[in-house]
C-alpha cells in the first residue's frame, strides 16, 4: 500500500509526460509559413521620424509609395509587367477629391517622368522621396538588397524628382520602412523629414481588396498616416478597389483627408511652378508629333501669304486648292 502511494503519482507523471507531446501536437494548427524577416525601425518617434499627426483632428493622410527596383525595371522593359503605375488609384483620388502624399523612387520617376510631373502639379498631391532604387537602409528588409551608398540613394532621388517633376521633396519614406536613428540623422542632414506611418495597409502582394480595406479601417484613427502603394501590377494588385472602401469607410466615421504635411500640422509643400512650354512640348516631341522642320520654316508660307496676296477666307496653304 505504501509502495503504491509512492509509485502511483510517479507513474501518472510519467504517463502524462509521454502523452503531452502527442496531445499538444494534436491541437497545434498547421504551421504557417514564417513572415519575411524585416528590421523594423526602433522607437525613434518624437525625434525626427513621424508616425501620425494630432489625434484631436479628424483627418488622416493616405500615402502611396511608388517602388521601383532594378528588378522591377527589368520586368517592365522585358514586357513581363505591363505597367508599374496604378493609374486607377490616381483616378479614384481625383474623382473623390482626396488629398494624398506620393513617395516616389528616382527610378520610377525615370520610367514615368510625365506622370511624376503631372502628380506634382496636381494640387491634390504632395510629393515625397522613396529613395533612388528602393534598396534597404537596414537589413533584413523584405529581401531587399542592402543600399551600397545611403547618401547617394537619397541625393540621386532628389535630383531625379526635381529634374522631372519640378519639386524638391522635403519628406522621405525609407524602402520597406526599415531604418534606424543614423538614417534619420542622415535624412535630416540632407534636408528631409522621415515619414513612417501608423497604419500598414498590407496591400503588397495581397489579392484580397476586402482584407486591405478591413485592416486599414480597423486601425484608422484621427491623425493616422496610412501606407499603401502606387505601383500596382503583380506587387500591389488590389490597392485601387481597397481604396474605394477605405475612402467610404473613413468618411462614414467623419474622417477627412489631408497630405502628410497637413496631418502633421506643417505648412503645405509649396505648389510646383506651372510647367514651362518646354516641359509641355517634351512629351509631344518624344511621340514625334512636332512639325517636321524648323520653327521659322513652319510659319513661312503663312507669312508670305499675308505679305503677298489679299486676305482669303480659304484655309489652304499657298499653291494648294482651298477645300
Ligand atoms: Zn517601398
Amino acid at each position: 500500500m505504501r509502495l503504491a502511494r509512492t509509485w502511483l503519482p510517479a507513474c501518472m507523471a510519467l504517463v502524462a509526460a509521454l502523452l503531452l507531446p502527442v496531445s499538444a501536437q494534436a491541437v497545434t494548427p498547421a504551421r504557417q509559413p514564417a513572415p519575411l524577416a524585416t528590421v523594423d525601425h526602433p522607437p525613434v518617434d518624437g525625434v525626427n521620424s513621424f508616425d501620425n499627426g494630432s489625434r484631436d483632428v479628424p483627418r488622416v493622410a493616405l500615402t502611396f509609395d511608388a517602388d521601383m527596383t532594378q528588378g522591377m525595371l527589368a520586368q517592365l522593359r522585358s514586357g513581363q509587367v505591363r505597367s508599374w503605375y496604378n493609374r486607377e488609384v490616381r483616378d479614384i483620388l481625383d474623382a473623390e477629391g482626396v488629398r494624398a502624399t506620393m513617395f516616389l523612387t528616382g527610378l520610377w520617376v525615370q520610367a514615368y517622368p510625365d506622370v511624376a510631373r503631372s502628380l506634382a502639379h496636381d494640387p491634390l498631391f504632395e510629393i515625397g522621396s522613396h529613395t533612388y532604387d528602393h534598396a534597404a537602409f537596414r537589413t533584413p528588409c523584405y529581401s531587399l538588397p542592402a543600399a551600397a551608398d545611403r547618401t547617394g540613394e537619397i541625393v540621386r532621388a532628389q535630383e531625379q524628382i526635381e529634374a522631372a517633376a519640378g519639386v524638391r521633396p522635403t519628406l522621405l519614406r525609407f524602402p520597406g520602412d526599415c531604418y534606424d536613428r543614423s538614417d534619420v540623422a542622415l535624412a535630416r542632414q540632407l534636408g528631409l523629414s522621415v515619414i513612417s506611418g501608423d497604419v500598414r495597409s498590407g496591400d503588397a502582394f495581397n489579392t484580397s481588396a476586402a482584407s486591405v480595406t478591413a485592416v486599414v479601417l480597423r486601425n484608422l484613427k484621427p491623425g493616422s498616416i496610412v501606407l499603401m502603394h502606387l505601383h500596382g501590377g503583380p506587387n500591389a494588385p488590389m490597392t485601387a478597389p481597397a481604396l474605394r472602401g477605405i475612402i467610404q469607410g473613413a468618411r462614414a466615421r467623419g474622417l477627412g483627408f489631408g497630405t502628410v504635411s497637413q496631418v502633421l500640422g506643417w505648412p503645405d509643400q509649396p505648389l510646383a511652378a506651372p510647367p514651362t512650354a518646354r516641359q509641355l512640348l517634351e512629351p509631344l516631341r518624344a511621340l514625334k508629333l512636332e512639325w517636321p522642320g524648323r520653327a521659322d520654316q513652319v510659319l513661312a508660307p503663312y507669312r508670305l501669304r499675308r505679305l503677298r496676296g489679299p486676305r482669303s477666307p480659304g484655309r489652304g496653304l499657298p499653291g494648294q486648292p482651298v477645300q
